[in-house]
């Protein structure tokens, strides 16, 4: 083990340590990452994401992407693309072990032959509601199927002419025949392979007319590749009977072992593929990688490193235990990462102009500013400074009480890397509106104030002249229920979805240094939070920021320091 990446442990650790203490495998760790290319990914995959390829890394194993494209008409080949770029984005890397379940098609075709000839599948004429009213129920069991005793001639030649394409879809199943009175009812005669004319698959075109199942499939692709710890979600514990049966049954050179925990549930958030595909075709939202869908390409837009999306999955936990992990846990991965790393910059929300009367007109100044103020090594940044500057709306009052440590009438306040000024009057419009303040400013005061002043507030500021306009997005949660697809009261999760989530603000100024701003690149907004250029809408000189997660609540406590 890599002493470097020890992470706490937790049940599967164990379960692999014991293997490798016993030699199991010949001491191998292989897993796989199996997504379906039917959606984008979200933050549930991106834990099993982590988990599959950190047990790999920390055990000097390997990592398999392998696609899971049994169900082609739901299938697509911009999610897999999509997929690829969200694993990588991630920080992981399958090296040349890309694989589809659908290269294996013709070898899973030849074990089911296998499963014919042993007396251990058929070929079943029963149509889908048949097989419901056989199947029986938790408490009753199933009835045999009259087709279920085919001879193996029989079932061979069916079975092929089923690949040739002579039987119309839904008129013919190859199914196991294991147990119709199991108590499990995955065991009673499940369906192997289904009939499916007309689609085209993103791989295989349309080579095929017959398509193996999930269980059938999942298994046989995990020993073709020779995977150790088949790593999966709780939902498929009762399928392992399957899982083994298929292999024990085919007597498979490999066979891993199948290892279920919890799913990750998001509080405020929607893991659900079929859900989050709602969201995009009903225009809820702007695109699968919308800066508040819970999908890894909406995270990566919104500015969420992703090293920290790695911490959170490091700090939740692998467990059986059935979770609904806070938003804020989170949220505060995000914040810890972007606190240590993101430079500052100063950027105005909700502009209101200030003319300092005392400042020369036509003349401006460079000011020196840390990029961290924690960080020397990321250096310095330049602020110009000039008669007009911009401050936020927010920032100011005629009068407020002691408390309110920002710009008052009559009163100073420090503007964050420059000097102390005094609102000396306030210029309003015919509608008593706010539109303008006049203030003078004490060229004493660069730095640090001189002995004995007390200057408690410190607002941040733009130079008129200088700053760069630019849209904010101020993103909030998309759903104002920390469960929304699982509240019984109502019908329709989309009942839960915020209003608030978006706000945008277009007349707003960043410092002048922001228009060389990359795209992707995620600042402080000194006293705002954090934000994230935009990578699709920052071009050709138009800046537009994402809010990417809101400050923790510490600036009342730097305000007063300052
Ligand atoms: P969805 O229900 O969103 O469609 P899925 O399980 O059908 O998810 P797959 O593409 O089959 O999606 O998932 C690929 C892998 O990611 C599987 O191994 C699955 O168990 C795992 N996975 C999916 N959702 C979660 C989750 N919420 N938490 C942890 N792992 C998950
Ligand atoms: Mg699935």
């Amino acid at each position: 083990m890599n002493e470097e990446t020890i992470k706490p442990g937790n049940f599967i650790r164990n379960i692999i340590e014991a293997d490798l203490k016993a030699g199991k495998n010949d001491g191998r760790v292989h897993t796989r990452f199996p997504p379906e290319p039917n959606g984008y990914l979200h933050i549930g995959h991106a834990k099993s994401i982590c988990l599959n390829f950190g047990l790999a890394r920390d055990y000097n194993g390997l990592c398999n992407l392998r696609f899971d494209d049994t169900n082609p008409h739901k299938e697509d080949e911009e999610f897999v693309d999509a997929i690829k770029e969200d694993v990588q984005w991630l920080g992981f890397d399958w090296g040349d072990r890309q694989f589809f379940a659908s290269d294996y098609f013709e070898r899973l075709y030849y074990y089911a032959v296998q499963l014919i000839k042993q007396g251990d599948a058929y070929v079943c004429d029963l149509s889908a509601e048949e097989i419901r009213e056989y199947r029986g129920t938790l408490t009753e069991p199933g009835k045999n199927s009259p087709y279920r005793d085919r001879s193996v001639e029989e079932n061979l030649d069916l079975f092929a002419r089923m690949r040739a394409g002579e039987f119309p879809d839904g008129s013919k199943l190859l199914r196991a025949k294991i147990d119709m009175a199991s108590p499990n009812i995955n065991l009673r005669d499940p369906a192997i392979y289904r009939i499916r004319h007309g689609v085209i698959h993103h791989q295989t075109g349309s080579e095929w007319c017959i398509y193996p199942m999930y269980d059938y499939t999942h298994c046989l692709s995990d020993a073709i590749e020779g995977i150790t710890h088949s790593i999966c979600t709780l939902e498929f514990e009762d399928h392992r009977p399957l899982y083994d049966w298929f292999l024990e049954t085919l007597k498979t050179e490999n066979h891993p072992q199948q290892i279920e925990f919890s799913r990750l549930n998001l509080q405020y958030a929607i893991t659900s593929k079929r859900k989050l595909t709602q969201l995009v075709e009903q225009g809820v939202v702007e695109g699968w990688d919308d800066p508040r869908m819970s999908t890894i390409s909406g995270m990566r837009r919104r500015g969420y490193p992703p090293a920290a999306i790695r911490e959170f999955c490091d700090r939740i936990g692998v467990t059986k235990a059935d979770n609904s992990v806070e938003m804020e846990i989170l949220e505060s991965c995000i914040r810890d990462d972007l606190n240590e790393n993101a430079p500052r910059a100063m950027a105005v929300l909700n502009p209101l102009k200030i003319v300092i009367t005392n400042y020369p007109e036509g003349q401006s100044e460079d000011l020196t500013a840390p990029v961290h103020p924690q960080n020397e090594n990321m250096g310095t940044r330049s602020i110009p400074f000039s008669r007009e500057i911009y401050i936020d709306k927010d920032d100011f009052r005629e009068s407020a009480n002691k408390k309110y440590k920002r710009l008052v009438k009559d009163k100073e306040v420090r503007l964050r890397n420059a000097y102390v000024i005094r609102c000396d009057e306030v210029i309003k419009d015919n509608n008593d509106e706010i539109i303008e303040l006049r203030c003078t400013y004490d060229p004493a005061t660069l730095g640090a104030a001189p002995e004995g002043r007390k200057v408690k507030g410190v607002i941040h500021w733009v130079s008129a002249e200088h700053a760069v306009k630019a849209e904010v997005r101020l993103y909030d949660r998309l759903f104002n229920h920390p469960h929304p697809d699982s509240d019984k009261e109502v019908e329709d999760y989309m009942v839960h979805l915020n209003p608030r989530s978006l706000r945008t603000l277009t007349h707003c100024y960043v410092e002048a240094g922001l228009a060389k701003t990359v795209p992707g690149a995620v600042y402080q907004f000194e006293r705002e939070g954090y934000f994230c250029a935009d990578s699709e809408l920052c071009r050709e000189g138009k800046l537009v920021f994402n809010r990417t997660v809101t400050l923790r609540d510490t600036w009342a406590k730097m305000e007063q320091k300052g």
